[in-house]
């Protein structure tokens, strides 16, 4: 059968240990006749296969050949092809020639263009509404990687493992300036479906832009129909295949960071993969934060965690939850006897969460963000006592109504109580200080040295307009629209801010992430800073201000880092000191940051500290409803 021409060159060629799984499964046991394939008959050469014990594809649920499998059909404006390798030649022409193909890959559409070619990659984020927000790439093989990207043998096997996640790796090269806008990261993948492979063959380029198949931050689009409506007038042509998708999953990102896997986005190879806990976690639901949802629910003692999902606050990605707070429970046969939710009271989750209470009449439970990040680190480690939990992320509701998120903690899966946190700024206009980086470097600035400082000196606020500085400042004077915050993300806004790397964000974090980007060797300065009920950054911010004129900013930034990982050693002392707590877990989505968790880890290792860093789960808000899940485990007790 191996030479079997049906086979030859088939485009969903499977065996027993690869081929599609949770995207085409309705129902559970995972039988070819609750999953997608069902419309497909089986010929006599697969049934005979499928049967026999020895052979590779024996219970091989998708197991298809040419003569009774699915079929991929291409169509631009001109022509539609049912060839697949004219299809495939026609493609890469395309391609080629800078355009635009939509491509239904195994979880979703993409959108694909060759990311050598600037005006090609240029074009897309435009007809995608795509802000600079980096673009995952697909490289032919490993020497392309190569080529581009540094990469390590941990980064090479994980690169190369059946997950096929996109990895974030350090560039070496750039492909082509709009791929990544300026970071020095690129994600990459390689290819992993036998139609990524053929088409390979025919590119001459080594490298494609292969973006989520979808408008702005919409869900990625899985249906055949939305995707002609919606891709068509956006590529120049569509390779489809008559095999529904059933359950959406996006690329999986990932980072190596300390030498083990860092999960940023949790979905295709890793859902739904369990994590299994010492205790019950039986009929409890919980809905996670709100931007990079998921959920997750409790069967016996193991925690199932839904594919990312999204920002709720956008009507498509609330249906999306929806779904699948549906296809779960038909999958793992699930209802909900309790349900868990974020303390933030606006949250789409929140929300749906109190409906739900209503609705099946069971008890609900708020937890705070920071301490859900906690726990979230906790479960997969299998802890259950007393830590010393530290929180550093963005944004997150504080049980004084403030908005917290840099937060030291001394918690276990009951309860917290907050030892020390971040000094509270105001965040003038709110949402909008998220967007601007450059109102929170006036807020830090104003906080610390008021009136007096001389705003001129910083180059950052002679660029701003002096109508919009007098407005903020007024904001924070009055305390109109001015919030308070703790948050984490924003010293890191302010500092990339002041730096200039970043005076308005295109995308989430932006910030930050430039940054972190512009650290450049290696330095093991660090700037002042004081702890004492809350943790100071005046004396941070007057040293990071003096050094502006006169240091590099890669320095400037590695310093900043530098501080932060000191911070956390010194309150984590402090903590030990009073408690006599070791154990140290770190969580929340500033601890993506690759230095700064590196560093912060080496530091409290150094003093002998155990060190706890989320791998299963990702330590942003896509990893919430874990946490959620094991204290409302603890609490309904
Ligand atoms: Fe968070």
């Amino acid at each position: 059968m191996e030479n079997d021409p049906e086979r030859i060159d088939y485009p969903f060629i499977n065996c027993t240990n690869c081929g599609p799984r949770f995207t085409i499964i309705e129902g559970l046991p995972y039988d070819r006749p609750k999953t997608s394939m069902k419309s497909f008959r089986m010929c006599e050469n697969c049934n005979s296969e499928y049967y026999e014990i020895l052979n590779r594809r024996f219970h091989a649920q998708p197991i298809a050949c040419n003569s009774c499998g699915p079929v991929y059909k291409y169509k631009d404006f001109g022509k539609s092809l049912s060839d697949i390798k004219q299809m495939l030649e026609e493609v890469s022409k395309q391609i080629v020639s800078g355009k635009t193909v939509a491509i239904k890959s195994l979880g979703g559409y993409h959108l694909m263009c060759d990311a050598l070619n600037n005006n090609a990659v240029s074009d897309l984020r435009y007809k995608k509404q795509r802000d600079s927000k980096p673009f995952a790439v697909m490289f032919r093989d490993i020497p392309a990687v190569r080529k581009y990207c540094y990469l390590n043998e941990i980064e090479k096997k994980e690169l190369q493992s059946w997950r096929r996640p996109i990895l974030i790796l350090k560039q070496k090269d750039i492909l082509s300036y709009s791929v990544t806008n300026g970071l020095n990261t690129t994600g990459a993948m390689l290819p992993y479906m036998p139609v990524h492979y053929m088409l390979f063959r025919n590119l001459k380029t080594p490298a494609v832009v292969l973006t989520s198949g979808n408008i702005s931050d919409e869900p990625i689009i899985i249906d055949d129909l939305s995707a002609e409506k919606q891709l068509m007038p956006i590529s120049d042509s569509i390779l489809s295949y008559n095999r529904q998708i059933l359950n959406r999953t996006d690329d999986s990102v990932i980072r190596i960071i300390d030498k083990k896997t860092s999960i940023f986005r949790r979905s295709r190879g890793f859902v739904p993969q369990p994590v299994d806990l010492k205790y019950n976690v039986e009929g409890i639901l919980a809905l996670g934060a709100e931007q990079k949802n998921s959920i997750c629910i409790g069967k016996g003692d193991q925690a199932i965690m839904s594919q990312y999902i999204g920002d709720l606050k956008n009507p498509l990605t609330y249906d999306f939850f929806n779904e699948t707070i549906d296809r779960f429970s038909d999958l793992f046969r699930f209802k909900p006897e309790f349900v868990a939710c974020d303390l933030h009271p606006d949250y789409f989750s929140t929300r749906h969460a109190e409906l739900l209470e209503d609705e099946l009449n069971i008890p609900l439970l708020r937890v705070q963000h920071h301490h859900a990040h906690i726990a979230s680190c906790m479960a997969e480690h299998g802890l259950d006592e007393e830590v010393i939990g530290i929180s550093l992320d963005g944004t997150g509701l504080g049980t004084d109504e403030n908005i917290w998120g840099g937060e030291f903690m001394i918690a276990d899966l009951k309860g917290f109580r907050r030892f020390t946190h971040f000094d509270y700024v105001p965040m003038p206009g709110g949402e909008k200080a998220i967007d601007e980086p450059w109102r929170m470097a006036f807020s830090y600035i104003y906080q610390y040295f008021g009136e007096s400082f001389d705003y001129t000196s910083v180059p950052l606020f002679n660029s701003i307009e002096k109508k919009k500085l007098m407005l903020v400042k007024e904001m924070i004077v009055k305390k109109i629209n001015s919030p308070m915050t703790s948050g984490a993300g924003r010293l890191f806004d302010a500092v990339s801010a002041i730096l200039g790397f970043c005076s308005v964000a295109t995308f989430d974090s932006e910030a930050p992430m430039r940054l972190e980007s512009a650290i450049d060797g290696n330095t093991n300065d660090y700037y002042p800073f004081m702890t004492d009920k809350t943790i100071v950054f005046a004396d941070t911010i007057k040293a990071i201000l003096e050094d502006l004129p006169k240091v590099n900013f890669s320095v400037i930034s590695a310093k900043f880092h530098n501080t932060i990982a000191r911070v956390i050693l010194e309150v984590s002392k402090q903590i030990r000191k009073e408690t006599a707590l070791n154990n140290v877990v770190l969580s929340g989505g500033v601890f993506q940051n690759k230095y700064l968790l590196e560093k912060s880890v080496y530091l409290l290792n150094f003093s002998r500290f155990k060190v706890f860093t989320n791998h299963v789960v990702p330590a942003n808000d896509g990893g919430i409803s874990l946490g959620q899940l094991v204290i409302a485990s603890k609490t309904r007790r």
